[in-house]
């Protein structure tokens, strides 16, 4: 194995790439024409991480997007300048206006916070209200803005630490007298911090606003300033005081959909437009100009008091069981033998799991431990009376979360857990009341359809032939 280059001129390069490099007089930042048997391609090379293959040289295209070509299929690459990246972003400070709104932004990571570091693939945070200022000039327009960073971590890494402290801080925001709180995070797990926060923070008189991007800055496609202008304009100005996750409605630039934090969900892997109402429709649209169009009636509204009720806690030893055809009783009482106190069963159709497991889920029932039924179709209420078997899983003690998605289910009994560990009763009486619109009386018939679909022109059509 060829042994990692030193020199900055080829960073992270090794042979055979690096051979091939040096053989055309290319480094590391060249602007470049390249011939290859795949085609032509004009672009920047990109350094790259130590840890990737030793085979391809990264280009960055004029268009933006990168791509990475062979080392065996060059003919031929001719440097034609030389241009390298600058990663500060310009800091200018944020101008403050005491006509307008106090907004509060908590930064937690992920791709909305980052501009790729193509070396480390690490993240550069943009977070002072002077670097903000800097990318994205439109906020200083909509409110005065202070920045803290609680965490710079990609949204896999957030969990029940970084829960209570963001908690805190939200509630610490709201008594301060902030007009909004926005949370920059990753979109991976952010419906599962914004259930977390519906329940750790209820009752709030002001909007709090969880933003993400799918594509960062350096992107000519990024969301990341387009949605952090629209979550700004909710936090400060907008009417909606709950916890709301505020993402790219279609597929195109055209509005921002405001979701409830317990019925949201990340639904696409790379659709800009990836967050989804479940079960219901989202509760608002924000407009280009900061305007908000509700598209649900029903809403917490903003009030001037400062009291919200935060209650932080949250079980570890929680679960989702997604099930699956064959699954053996094995799975279960490892869990009980691990100590786990809750288990949220995603179950199919109705609510239902093979006869293999009753057993188990006896002896589990039976060592105190809480399950709980929902659903893997995501859509629909559990009914454990339809079928033999849901009546049959109901007499094992398994209580049904109506239509909760299974992974608010799973945040709602780590907290429930959490704040009454020796109050089994407690936690039942919470788990089936709604206290954040975790559940809804039904679901609505257009929900499935109305601003939800990939094809922005079809939920147009219907909005305008229903409303
Ligand atoms: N993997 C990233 C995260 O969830 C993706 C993103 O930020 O959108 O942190």
């Amino acid at each position: 194995m060829t042994e990692p280059t030193e020199s900055e001129d080829y960073k992270g390069y090794r042979d055979p790439m690096r051979g091939v490099m040096q053989r055309f007089g290319v480094t590391v930042w060249s602007e470049i024409h390249a011939r290859t048997t795949r085609g032509d391609f004009e672009g920047l090379v990109l350094p790259r991480s130590e840890t990737a293959d030793a085979d391809h040289l990264i280009l960055k295209l004029v268009s933006g997007y990168n791509i990475g070509i062979r080392h065996d299929t060059v003919l031929e690459m001719r440097k034609v300048g030389y241009r390298k990246a600058e990663y500060k972003i310009p800091e200018e400070p944020f101008p403050v206006d005491p006509g307008k709104p106090r907004v509060m932004l908590f930064g937690t990571g992920g791709t909305i916070a980052s501009r790729l570091d193509y070396r480390t693939g690490a993240v550069i945070p943009a977070f002072s209200p002077g670097e903000l200022y800097g990318s994205v000039p439109e906020l200083a327009d909509i409110c005065n803005l202070e920045t803290e960073k609680l965490f710079g971590v990609f949204s896999e890494n957030m969990g029940a630490p970084q829960y209570l402290v963001l908690a805190e801080h939200v509630g610490k925001a709201i008594a301060d007298g902030y007009d909004g709180v926005v949370i920059g995070h990753g979109t991976d797990t952010m419906h599962h911090t914004a259930a977390a926060l519906s329940f750790m923070v209820q009752n709030s008189p002001i909007p709090i606003v969880m933003v993400g991007s799918q594509r960062s800055s350096d992107r000519p496609s990024s969301d990341a300033a387009r949605n952090l202008i629209a979550a700004t304009w909710a936090a400060a100005k907008g009417p909606i005081a709950e916890v709301v996750v505020c993402m790219f409605g279609p597929t195109s630039d055209r509005y921002n959909l405001l979701h409830r934090g317990t019925r949201v969900r990340k639904m696409h892997s790379s659709y800009r437009s990836t967050f989804r109402t479940l079960g219901d429709i989202p509760l608002a649209m924000v407009h280009e100009d900061g305007s908000i169009e509700h598209l649900h009636e029903n809403y917490q509204p903003r009030r001037d008091d400062r009291d919200a009720k935060v209650q932080i806690a949250f079980e570890d030893k929680v679960t989702i069981l997604y099930y699956y055809p064959n699954m053996q009783p094995d799975v279960i009482d490892a869990l009980v033998q691990c100590g786990y106190k809750g288990i949220v069963i995603a179950g199919t159709g109705l609510g239902h799991v093979n006869k293999t497991v009753y057993p188990a889920l006896r002896r589990a029932r039976d060592a105190g431990v809480q399950i709980y039924m929902t659903l893997q179709t995501l859509w629909g209420f559990v009914q454990m009376h339809v079928y033999e078997t849901g009546r049959e899983i109901l007499d094992l003690g398994v209580i049904p979360l109506a239509n909760m998605t299974p992974e608010v289910g799973y945040i709602k009994l780590g907290w429930a857990l959490g704040l009454h560990p020796n109050d089994p009763e407690r936690v039942r009486e919470l788990m089936t009341a709604t206290v954040a619109g975790e559940m809804t009386e039904g679901e609505p018939f257009d929900g499935y359809l109305v601003l939800q679909g990939g094809v922005p022109e079809a939920a147009e059509l219907i909005r305008k032939v229903w409303w």
